[in-house]
């Protein structure tokens, strides 16, 4: 095979850490590398709940491609991929075609509603830049809004976010700094606003230690959110939901609800030729396909059992850049000859934030943190991310470096 053509698809934590480890680790005459994203910006998906909390302008957040990538070796198309006909080994653009040798698979992560109705009409998510950027902007007009109606609407107040897991509770966290901020802004009481959070499980942050636990419900309950747990959405509608709890219904007016339950892989996998286990592929040890072994899959599309604990990898962006690491050198072991190695996931710990100056979580040796510390391991992780994509001048550009705010 001369000069292979090897094509990535999405350019987020996943797809862009494998093309820059491909730029560094192959020649301009080995391969043809080509990288599709839809937009021509890169978002780091674990700062969204900031941008939709408006505790972070959207372009903090977000950095150009071309910004990062060597144009002599890769060459960026930004379009949006509609189709991924695996058997024929091409990939369908909503403005062209392009075929492959190698394919990386790294399209993300979309919202599962799991079928509440409603749900998918009338709750905002939390998926991209745009999105997030839309609940910046509904949460500002329902408070300017609020003050200009002959009869207030408490429901303009109430704000729900459904789930209690790790991005619920980053954005929850958020919100709980940013709400004492609108109020003052538009002239409004902060104890007539209501943030609360619908949980189905009885507990918030499950897998975490019930340390860590009782440590952000006292953060969050100290800013005022309130938590039903236990409590199954029922129904979103444009003016409310309903939720049931310990088999009673309630209806909660709120012209607010953000979903942040549940994510599955992009639908165009489970639409493809490639075989799927519930929208994911569970990829070999190497990050294949089975089925297809020149499509290689990273990221929250790709599935990988931890047999430790007899479940699937959880998909985060820790896991998606080591998966990349895996996904590259296969590659170039590929192009150039050499052994593929399998991937081995090395546990760097977690930190969930809980606003700008809080945090908790277990960092690598399960050293439990909470806090300022938690707060600073937290920017630390979001600038190591920039720095593995990008180098010293993106982290300079981008990075998160004020810890002295933090308490
Ligand atoms: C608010 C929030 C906080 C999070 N916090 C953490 C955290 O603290 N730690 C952690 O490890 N994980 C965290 N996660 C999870 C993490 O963000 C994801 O697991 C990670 O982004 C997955 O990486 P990926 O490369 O698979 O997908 P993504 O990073 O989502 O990238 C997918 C890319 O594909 C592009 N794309 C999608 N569809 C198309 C198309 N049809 N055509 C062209 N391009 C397309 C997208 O624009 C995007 O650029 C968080 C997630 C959220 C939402």
């Amino acid at each position: 095979m001369s000069q292979p053509k090897i094509v990535v698809l999405g350019a987020g934590y996943g797809g862009l850490t494998t093309v820059a480890k491909l730029q560094k680790q192959l020649g301009v005459n080995d391969a043809q590398i080509t990288l599709v994203n839809k937009n021509d910006y890169h978002y780091e998906s674990t700062w969204l709940h900031e941008v939709a909390a408006g505790t972070i302008a959207p372009d903090k957040g977000r950095f150009k491609i071309t910004d990062v990538i060597n144009s002599a070796k890769v060459n960026f198309v930004q379009d949006t991929v509609t189709a991924i006909k695996a058997n024929e080994k091409k990939v369908e653009l909503e403005n062209g075609e392009l075929d492959y040798d190698y394919l990386v698979v790294a399209l993300g992560f979309e919202a599962a509603t799991f079928g509440i109705p409603g749900l998918l009409e009338n709750a905002l998510t939390i998926g991209s830049t745009n999105k997030a950027r839309l609940i910046r902007e509904h949460l500002e007009y329902q408070f300017a809004q609020y003050n200009n109606e002959a009869e207030p609407k408490q429901e303009r107040l109430n704000i729900v976010v459904g789930g209690g897991g790790f991005t619920g509770i980053e954005f929850v966290g958020e919100l709980a700094n940013r709400v004492p901020e609108l109020c003052e802004e538009f002239d409004i009481d902060r104890s007539k606003v209501r943030i609360i959070v619908v949980e189905a499980m009885e507990t918030i942050m499950p897998g975490f230690d019930p340390a860590l636990i009782e440590y952000a419900m006292n953060s969050l309950e100290g800013r005022g959110v309130e938590f039903k747990l236990g409590a199954f959405l029922k129904e979103v509608r444009a003016d409310g939901i309903t939720v049931e709890q310990n088999g009673k219904k309630e209806e909660i007016p709120t012209m607010t609800t953000v979903w942040a339950a549940g994510v599955r892989a992009n639908h165009l996998v489970e639409e493809s030729d490639i075989e799927d286990n519930r929208g994911k592929v569970e990829v070999t040890p190497e990050l294949r396909a089975p089925s297809h072994p020149d499509v290689f899959v990273v990221g929250d599309c790709a599935l990988i059992w931890n047999k430790a604990i007899d479940r699937p990898f959880p998909p985060t962006a820790q896991i998606a850049m080591q998966e990349a690491e895996t996904c590259a050198h296969n590659l170039v072991a590929l192009v150039k000859g050499g052994e593929l190695h399998p991937f081995e996931f090395i546990n760097r710990g977690t930190v969930c934030s809980l606003g700008e100056n809080d945090a908790m979580g277990s960092i690598f040796n399960g050293k439990q943190i909470y806090g300022w510390t938690a707060t600073v391991m937290k920017k630390v992780i979001d600038n190591r991310a920039l720095l593995k994509v990008g180098g010293l001048g993106l982290v300079l550009k981008k990075g998160k470096f004020n810890i002295f705010t933090s308490k």
